[in-house]
């Protein structure tokens, strides 16, 4: 395949996914203009769209309020720890009302491998009160109705609209801060300024898969301390690209998931680098 010229304002240029491991990716320009930012974020978003086909929401959930808890019980908590606890608290707490009139002591049991789990049964039992008082037991779908109810701040609430709801949100996590900060596509540090910063650049309807595919590439390759850059399907639009090993073999040993081979191949690097432990769950 032939190199993109490296613009990052080049639509015509445009790499189908990375080649990170066959040529070294021009850095972004200091002086990118603001459409120009917004070009190559859009092209970004294209490329996570090809690298991470099976993005989605990771907490196993049916509905709004099963999402909500779900939510609720992932803070300081891996999905994996989530979804290992959901099945019974779900079952034994079918609605807003079971929340209200929970046992203490036996939620907390329910929900103890979750961490913190003292004042995550607080926030459900406050949660499913004020369910049923407010809103007859029912998740509402407004964002200002949900940021009112105990326990859901604006990222929880953007994860309910986006995945329950059908309601485009950009859910800023930690990995989606992070990322987000490395691409340039922002220098804001506040949840809430990154959010907007970034409904700037992307067409609203994209917004929930979108926060799914980073917070995808979060886990799987871009990772906080050594991302695999060499094995990156946005290396030629990323600045932060040399942060982790350019080298292909050293950054398919950094590839996780389970489908590491297959993002190692879409980068342009030999899957068979990709060693089988990468499968592993990718946090
Ligand atoms: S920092 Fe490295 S791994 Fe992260 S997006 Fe940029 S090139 Fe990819």
């Amino acid at each position: 395949m032939t190199r993109s010229s490296g613009n990052p304002t080049d639509r015509a240029a445009d790499p189908p996914a990375g080649r990170a491991g066959s040529a070294r990716p021009r850095r972004v320009s200091a002086g990118e203009t603001v459409l120009g930012r917004k070009r190559r974020a859009r092209r970004m978003a294209r490329v996570l769209e090809q690298t991470h086909p099976d993005a989605h929401c990771e907490l196993r959930h049916d509905g709004p309020l099963q999402l909500a808890v779900a939510t609720i019980l992932s803070a300081q908590c891996t999905d994996k720890r989530v979804n290992e606890v959901t099945p019974e608290l779900f079952a034994r707490y079918p609605t807003a009302a079971d929340y209200a009139r929970a046992d203490r002591a036996e939620l907390e049991q329910l929900i103890k491998p979750t961490g913190f789990f003292r004042n995550k049964t607080d926030s459900l039992i406050r949660l499913g009160q004020a369910l049923v008082e407010r809103h007859d037991g029912r998740v509402p779908g407004r964002l200002a109705e949900l940021t009112a109810l105990p326990g859901i701040g604006r990222k929880t609430a953007n994860v309910i609209l986006g995945n329950a709801f059908g309601v485009p949100g950009i859910t800023v996590d930690t990995h989606f801060q992070r990322l987000v900060r490395r691409w340039a596509w922002t220098a804001e540090t506040d949840p809430v300024k990154i959010e907007f910063a970034v409904a700037d650049l992307i067409e609203k309807r994209d917004w929930t898969m979108l926060s799914h595919r980073v917070i995808f590439h979060g886990r799987r390759v871009c990772h906080a301390r050594t991302p695999a850059c060499g094995a990156c399907t946005l290396a030629p639009l990323c600045p932060a690209y040399g942060t982790g090993p350019t080298e292909a073999a050293a950054a398919a040993r950094l590839l996780k998931g389970p489908r590491a081979a297959e993002l190692a191949a879409a980068a342009g690097v030999d899957p068979g680098l990709v060693p089988a432990a990468a499968a592993a769950d990718a946090r």
